[in-house]
C-alpha cells in the first residue's frame, strides 16, 4: 500500500532518543494532512533501541520497523529503509534530533515545487572543526575528480522521490554515497537551510577511523584517480628506465665503459615496472 510520505531514520544504539523522536516526528507528520510512514531500521543494536520499536509499532499503527541482522553501517541502514519504503516522498533523518523534525515542512514546501531531491543544509553546523574541514575536502576533492558539485555541509536529512528511490534501490554500491548518486543520476535538486543541534543524547557513532574508511570507500568506488595515479607512477618509472638505458649506451659508447650491469638492470627494471603500471592503470 503507497503512502504520501516516508520517513526513514537509522538506528544504532540510540534508546534515550526514540522515543522523544517519534513524540515529535508523529506531531510534526500529523500536522501535514498527508498520508505517512514511520520507518525505522535497527542497524543491529546491542541496546534497547529495537525492543523499543517494537513496542512503537504495536502502539502506533503509522509505525514500521526493520532489524538488521548485525551493524552494516548508516548508508548500509539508509538503503534497507529505502528499499523497504512506500512514500512517494521518501524523508530521511538522524535518530539523535540533530536534524529537527520541525524542520521537515521547509524540506516538503521545496519538494512540493517539483524537485526530485531537497537536501537540508546545515547553516550553523554543530560539529568538531576537523569534520566540517574533511566535509570540505572531499566535496573539492568530487567536484574535480568527478565533476559533481556537493555542498560540503549537506546533511543525512533529505527528501527522495520515489521515482529516484526506485533508481537508487537498483545501484549495487556497497557504500551508497546519496548525494553523490544522485548527482550522477541527473536527479533534479535543491537545498534547504536546516536547523542543526547537539545530539539529544549518546555520543556519534563515527570515531575518526569509520570517518576514514568512508572516506577511502568513496575515492576507491566512485572514482578512477587511484588508477589514474597507478598509470603516472608507470609513465614516470618507464621515463626514468629509458633514460638509464639510454645512459648506458651512451657512456659505453663515448666514454668505452660503464659500471656492469648496473644502468642496464637498473633501466630494465624501471622500463618492466613502469609497463606493467601503465597496462594496470587508466
Ligand atoms: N547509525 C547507524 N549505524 C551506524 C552508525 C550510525 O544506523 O553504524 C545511525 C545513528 O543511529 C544515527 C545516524 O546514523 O541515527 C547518524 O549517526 P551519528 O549521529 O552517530 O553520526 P553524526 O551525527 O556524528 O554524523
Ligand atoms: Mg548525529
Amino acid at each position: 500500500m503507497s503512502v504520501d510520505l516516508s520517513v526513514v531514520v537509522p538506528v544504532y544504539n540510540e534508546q534515550e532518543c526514540l522515543p522523544e523522536l517519534h513524540q515529535r516526528l508523529s506531531a510534526v507528520m500529523g500536522r501535514l494532512g498527508r498520508s505517512y510512514e514511520l520507518l525505522f531500521v535497527d542497524d543491529g543494536s546491542c541496546d534497547r533501541s529495537l525492543e523499543l520499536m517494537r513496542a512503537l509499532s504495536r502502539r502506533d499503527p503509522h509505525t514500521r520497523y526493520l532489524s538488521l541482522t548485525r551493524n552494516f553501517g548508516q548508508t548500509a541502514a539508509l538503503a534497507a529503509g529505502l528499499a523497504a519504503s512506500r512514500g512517494q516522498g521518501v524523508i530521511t533523518i538522524d535518530a539523535d534530533l540533530q536534524n529537527p523534525p520541525e524542520e521537515i515542512p521547509k524540506l516538503l514546501a521545496k519538494f512540493d515545487e517539483g524537485f526530485e531531491v531537497v537536501y537540508g543544509v546545515r547553516a550553523n553546523r554543530q560539529d568538531p572543526w576537523i569534520r566540517r574541514f574533511c566535509s570540505e575536502v572531499i566535496s573539492r576533492f568530487l567536484k574535480v575528480a568527478m565533476h559533481v558539485s556537493i555542498q560540503p555541509d549537506v546533511t543525512a536529512f533529505y527528501i527522495t522521490h520515489r521515482r529516484v528511490v526506485e533508481e537508487l534501490n537498483r545501484c549495487p554500491e556497497r557504500t551508497r554515497v546519496h548525494p553523490v548518486l544522485c548527482a550522477w543520476l541527473g536527479a533534479r535538486t535543491a537545498h534547504v537551510d536546516v536547523r542543526h543541534e547537539r545530539r539529544f543524547s549518546g555520543k556519534s557513532k563515527y570515531g575518526y577511523r569509520p570517518l576514514l574508511v568512508r572516506a577511502m570507500d568513496l575515492i576507491t568506488g566512485y572514482t578512477n584517480v587511484p588508477l589514474r595515479m597507478v598509470s603516472w607512477m608507470g609513465f614516470l618509472f618507464a621515463a626514468v628506465g629509458f633514460v638509464l638505458a639510454g645512459w648506458a649506451v651512451f657512456q659505453k659508447l663515448m666514454v668505452g665503459t660503464t659500471l656492469l650491469g648496473w644502468a642496464s638492470i637498473m633501466g630494465a627494471l624501471g622500463l618492466l615496472g613502469g609497463v606493467q603500471l601503465l597496462a594496470i592503470g587508466t
